[in-house]
């Protein structure tokens, strides 16, 4: 009988991780969601949402090496370590028991309205995506608040597409993008000038009350530095707010900032069978394993495992600067920076030709139907 690998969180991560197990094992893939929701790309999520519809949010169905993989819509409320056994409530309230051989943790985060953990359908997935997108393309004034790669994100994709919008980004430090090279740091800044996106460096927003960022807002927005509220006719709340998926996590799996403790292997420290991988995993400073092919060294670390070859795992190592694409496809093309400053770009002719259908379709995820 094949070994059972329950996967808890089937988004960006998770669902690498199935994809990368193969058919040698019995995987349940645990997910709120009906399909794949990504976490990636928000500027062009709201800025073009039915080009990132196309790559982003997919029917688990379309995935060639899910054939055989049995998905739950449904929310993980309880993991019993020493039963091997996770409880599920189903979107239709049934509550389930589902004994694995492994277990994956990889319950991401909420940050923002566009990831969380609420059970939906595909219909309110699909709204909410276009409701978002067609508010922030009304306002004409739009303060981003966060300096990280979403906030990045959004305010150039808004300038390079609608220039006649008049864009502000305001981040606390002097640069945008910390924990990427000084020398990105240093391009991306230059190049959101370039495209007209009026900078605020060393602006750090007051959070309202009791607010969670977790929507646009219109009042003015008042600073810790004293400088002068700015009112805005809609403001994107980008400032990394995350909050661990946790709710079903045991806390001696935890640490003190909610997000899972993982060895070497991206095993849960102490736990011989559960491994955890995402952003809910502490793996290293930046929490970077969905960036760093932390899918593909479990799908063989699970493997060596159930296989009874521990010593045959592999190790997770991180760079120590964050890298990847920020602003996601212009017209010259897509930019990606490298964790040593530097950065090649696929040129925009190869995007649809090559990079998508070979690199991404073909090579990360091992085959993708059309629609
Ligand atoms: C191939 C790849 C390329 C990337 N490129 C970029 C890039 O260019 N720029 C960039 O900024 N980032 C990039 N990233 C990183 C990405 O933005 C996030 O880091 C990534 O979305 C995190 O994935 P995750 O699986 O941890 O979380 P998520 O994708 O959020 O998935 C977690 C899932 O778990 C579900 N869940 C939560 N609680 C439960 C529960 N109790 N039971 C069951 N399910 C639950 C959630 O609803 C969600 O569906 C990339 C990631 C990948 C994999």
């Amino acid at each position: 009988m094949k070994k059972r690998v329950v996967i808890a969180g089937f988004g960006d991560t998770g669902l690498l991780v199935a994809i990368n197990l193969g058919a040698d094992f019995d995987i349940v893939g645990v997910s709120p969601k009906p399909c794949l929701v990504s976490g990636q790309e928000l500027g062009m999520r709201l800025t073009q949402p039915q080009r990132w519809k196309q790559d982003y949010l997919m029917p688990f169905a379309r995935y060639e090496k899910l054939d055989g993989v049995r998905t739950l819509q449904g929310l993980i409320t309880a993991i019993h370590p020493d039963k091997a056994i996770v409880n599920v409530t189903l979107a239709n309230g049934d509550v389930h028991g589902e004994p694995y051989d492994a277990l994956v943790i990889s319950s991401g985060v909420t940050n923002g309205f566009w990831r969380g953990n609420a059970l939906e359908n595909f219909a309110a997935i699909n709204e909410a995506i276009d409701t978002a997108s067609q508010q922030l393309l009304q306002a004409h004034s739009i303060a981003i608040i966060g300096g990280g790669a979403t906030g990045v994100s959004v305010a150039a994709n808004l300038a390079a597409r609608q220039p006649q919008k008049d864009v502000h980004f305001f981040f606390s430090e002097a640069q945008p993008l910390p924990g990427y090279h000084p020398k990105v740091r240093a391009r991306v800044e230059q190049q959101l000038q370039e495209v007209g996106v009026n900078l605020h460096p060393n602006h750090r927003a007051l959070i309202p009350p009791g607010f969670k960022c977790d929507r646009f807002t219109t009042e003015p927005v008042a600073w810790s530095g004293g400088q002068e509220n700015f009112r805005a006719d809609l403001t994107l709340w980008a400032i990394g707010n995350m909050v661990p998926n946790n709710a079903f996590i045991p806390t001696g799996m935890l640490n003190e900032g909610g997000f899972v403790k993982t060895d070497d292997h991206l095993r849960v420290q102490g736990y011989h069978n559960v491994f955890a991988v995402g952003d809910i995993a502490a793996s290293d400073p930046h929490r970077s394993s969905a960036r760093n092919w932390g899918y593909r060294l479990l799908g063989h670390n699970i493997r060596a495992h159930l296989e009874g070859r521990d010593g045959d795992m592999k190790r997770y190592e991180a760079p120590r600067y964050r890298w990847g694409s920020v602003f996601g496809v212009q017209q010259n093309g897509l930019r990606v920076f490298q964790s040593d400053g530097s950065s090649f770009r696929f040129p925009h002719w190869s995007v649809r030709t090559l990079l998508f259908p070979l690199a991404v379709r073909r090579m990360i995820y091992k085959g993708v139907r059309k629609a």
